[in-house]
């Protein structure tokens, strides 16, 4: 067994000394900057002489201890933790606060037993962040007194920590005699299970392009579970787009087994809380939700059993809440502590306020990122940090207000209308946001705060809705630079405002940063550059091209040049194409996919195709469609039927969707997939021009063309799989994008 287990202060405290009720209900909290912010001016206003920052370890056993605290003032032997808070000091609860001396006294301990202090001062400081007024609690105690609280709280935190020990040598043990669970790798699983291998293990980022059908999520997860040993990693954190994603990951861990009795390997899986809550409508708070009512009295032992179980997806996280009474979804963020593979959404990660991002940094986490479907983290992260305001919604907001709220809440629609109020055109970009606006806004968000925080659960709900959008809108702008726009877009007297993020890749080189390696792979993630750009990854990041399995023989790809799908020769357009599909059908009868750029076209042309021909099956995506309406569309894919499913590129159908054989033997697509050239695109094109110099192509160019890549690819799923893809405009003729379209492809012009 290995020679200790090193643990934070906070880590320790937050095992042992958390109890009583969970209290999730509405508490204005400083974001992680504000609280960096009111430290260092709370620590600024100390004298000289004062230490800041005290690095402090100790010791009990097997444990190693280890933390920060935040000044200590030697002339009056005072130790001070600075704890930052927006509303009233009496509003923090008082299990939180037992945290917060619980980690203090951890400290002095630390402290006196470094400098041979037989007694020490300490002092509790609550920074409000928006007076900057400080709250101060003190207590004299001797060193015997905290050396015993510090004894007492590593004795009860031991037992675990040495279980901890044995579960990561079994780990790494299991871990180092893995072998790969197919007879042999495939063809182009080699070549990227080694480049992921050497990537982890020289700390690298990398980013992978590897056709479907050859395996990633094995093929990458393998070797970087492999690499785990030897990167001393903690955790891995396996990143998906889309809720499919999960099921795909969980058959790859099922096919590598876990461990046999105990589980060598902990997975977890996160879900929404929305999934994941019993009382749905109520508030997380013992008054309300009776598995929130003594969560952390019950929690050791809701730990202790789901700890064991083989895969902690979201029945056997239930199983295990419900077995002690406590609330799933709160089990659930408490379970990433103690799990090896965690697997969930990108905004888990990557979000402003992501938990297993915050929970890396504070424990210092050596983690390694998989990023599976990688091409769609550049749409997500722009949303996660774009943030709009809406008229609509503040306007709810001004209706239920009570009367302490209407006159800041007036303020803000003053300095709004004054935003639009001289704007000559619909649509505008502004250099930035006014600061009269800022300052008012932020003021209604203090304001709002602490009327929610006072208000009986649960909250009003338009005051809440405006509220959580005027605080991401002011996070965001507190981060504004030239990596976002500021717009403003008039609906009749009243306009949107947006902070509209461009390069999230700003946002996200942190994120990267905090990962000792990164994995992301796709299909289609050419070139390269963009992707390394827009996603922020390091320029030493390694890209690498996995050949396809597939022989060209098995795609016939016929480009049709006598059409244009341009916006202006759509009207000419829909007879040929409708020409075209009825011909490729009776040359090839099957199952076929037609592609469009729009509902409105995808309607142009299935409107005249129906007026035409009746001895051919269609079937159509609609907008919005549920998650039963996207089976039985896939449902008539089957493999004795025939005809024609007409869809969006880029929508539900367009990628991440298997139709094997004969189930689905071609592919029309009747566009390029750029993005339709609007105000917005204009200026994200400039704006990108600017900041890249290739405006055009990653406004427009890459993002089109790998929508395409992606369609095309649902054809060819197999090794014995034979398909036709017919990419219809004239456009796909030219160098620049054919130099896009996969290198395997053999493309004939009709
Ligand atoms: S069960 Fe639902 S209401 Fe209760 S604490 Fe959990 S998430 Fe909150």
């Amino acid at each position: 067994m290995s020679a200790g287990y090193t643990v934070s202060v906070r880590g320790l405290c937050e095992f042992t000394a958390k109890s009583g009720d969970l209290s999730a209900r509405f508490t204005p909290a400083p974001t992680a900057q504000q609280g960096i912010v009111g430290h260092q001016r709370a620590a600024a206003r100390r004298g000289p002489g004062y230490e800041r920052e005290l690095t402090l370890e100790g010791r009990h056993h097997l444990l190693e201890v280890r933390g920060r605290a935040d000044g200590y003032d030697p002339g009056l032997n005072r130790l001070e933790e600075f704890k930052t808070h927006r509303a009233g000091v009496d509003r923090i609860p008082a299990n939180q606060r037992g945290l917060h001396w619980a980690q203090l006294k951890l400290y002095g301990a630390m402290l006196c037993a470094k400098r041979g202090l037989p007694e020490l001062e300490l002092a509790l400081v609550y920074v409000d962040i928006q007076t900057d007024v400080e709250t101060c609690f003190r207590e004299q105690f001797a060193a015997v007194e905290l050396q015993r609280e510090f004894d007492d709280c590593c004795a009860r935190f031991l037992a675990w920590a040495v279980r901890e020990m044995a579960h990561r040598e079994r780990r790494d043990r299991w871990l180092l005699g893995l072998t790969f669970p197919h007879a042999s790798l495939r063809s182009g699983q080699r070549q990227m299970a080694a480049a992921v291998y050497r990537a982890a293990v020289g700390g690298e980022a990398l980013l992978v392009e590897a056709p479907t059908g050859i395996g990633k999520t094995i093929g990458s997860l393998f070797p970087m579970l492999k690499a785990v040993p030897r990167q001393r990693l903690d955790k891995l954190y396996f990143l998906v787009a889309k809720t499919s994603g999960r099921e795909t990951v969980r058959n790859a861990l099922e096919l590598l087994g876990t461990g046999a009795e105990a589980p060598a390997l902990r997975v977890l899986e996160l879900i929404a809380k929305e999934a994941a809550c019993e009382f749905p409508g109520r508030a997380c708070e013992a008054q309300s939700c009776p598995l929130a009512r003594g969560f952390y009295d019950r929690l050791p032992a809701a730990r202790t059993l789901a700890i064991d179980t083989l895969f902690l997806d979201r029945d056997s996280v239930r199983r295990a809440a419900l077995t002690h009474q406590v609330c799933p979804y709160y089990l659930t963020q408490e379970l990433i502590r103690w799990c090896d593979v965690i697997v969930g959404d990108y905004n888990y990660f990557f979000d402003t306020s992501a938990i297993l991002h915050a929970l890396t940094q504070v424990h210092q986490w050596r983690v390694g990122l998989l990023v599976d479907e990688a091409h769609n983290l550049v749409a997500r992260a722009r949303d996660m940090y774009s943030a709009s305001l809406v008229p609509a919604v503040l306007a709810d907001a001004v209706r239920v207000a009570p009367p302490a709220l209407k006159r800041p809440l007036a303020e803000v629609e003053r300095g709004w209308r004054a935003i639009h109020g001289t704007q000559a055109d619909v649509y505008a970009v502004h250099p930035h946001v006014p600061a009269s606006f800022s300052a008012s806004l932020q003021q209604a968000t203090t304001l709002l705060a602490e009327h929610l925080a006072e208000e009986p659960a649960p909250p009003d709900q338009a005051l809440l809705t405006f509220y959580f959008q005027a605080l991401h809108f002011c996070r965001m702008n507190e981060e504004f630079g030239s990596h976002s726009l500021f717009d403003v877009t008039q609906r009749g007297t009243a306009a949107t405002l947006c902070i509209r993020c461009v390069n999230p890749g700003a946002f996200l080189a942190p994120r990267f940063a905090a990962a000792a390696t990164t994995v992301l792979f796709s299909a289609t993630l050419s070139p390269g550059a963009f992707y390394r750009t827009l996603l922020g990854l390091p320029r030493s990041t390694a890209w690498i091209n996995v050949p396809s399995p597939f022989d060209e023989r098995q795609l016939e790809v016929r480009i049709e040049p006598r059409i244009s799908t341009r916006y202006q020769d759509r009207g000419r357009s829909l007879s040929p194409i409708v020409e075209l599909m009825v011909h490729q059908y009776r040359d090839r009868p099957g199952n076929y996919l037609a592609f469009f750029s729009s509902f409105d076209y995808l309607d142009a042309v299935l409107g005249l195709f129906q007026s035409r021909v009746a001895d051919i099956p269609v079937w159509r995506q609609t907008r919005g469609m549920s998650a039963v309406e996207r089976g039985a569309f896939l449902a008539r894919f089957t493999p004795t039927g025939a005809g024609i499913g007409f869809a969006v590129l880029g929508g539900a159908f367009a990628e991440g969707i298997d139709l094997p054989g004969e189930r689905l033997i071609g592919a029309f697509i009747a566009t390029l997939g750029l993005p339709q050239v609007n105000e917005v695109n204009r200026e994200i094109e400039r704006r990108l021009e600017a900041l890249v110099g290739s405006g055009y192509e990653y406004t427009y160019l890459y993002p089109g063309l790998q929508k395409v890549v992606q369609a095309a690819g649902r054809v060819i799923r197999t090794a014995t799989d034979r398909g036709t893809v017919i990419l219809i405009d004239d456009r796909y003729q030219g160098a620049r994008v054919r130099r896009l379209l996969p290198e395997w492809w053999r493309v004939q012009c009709s």
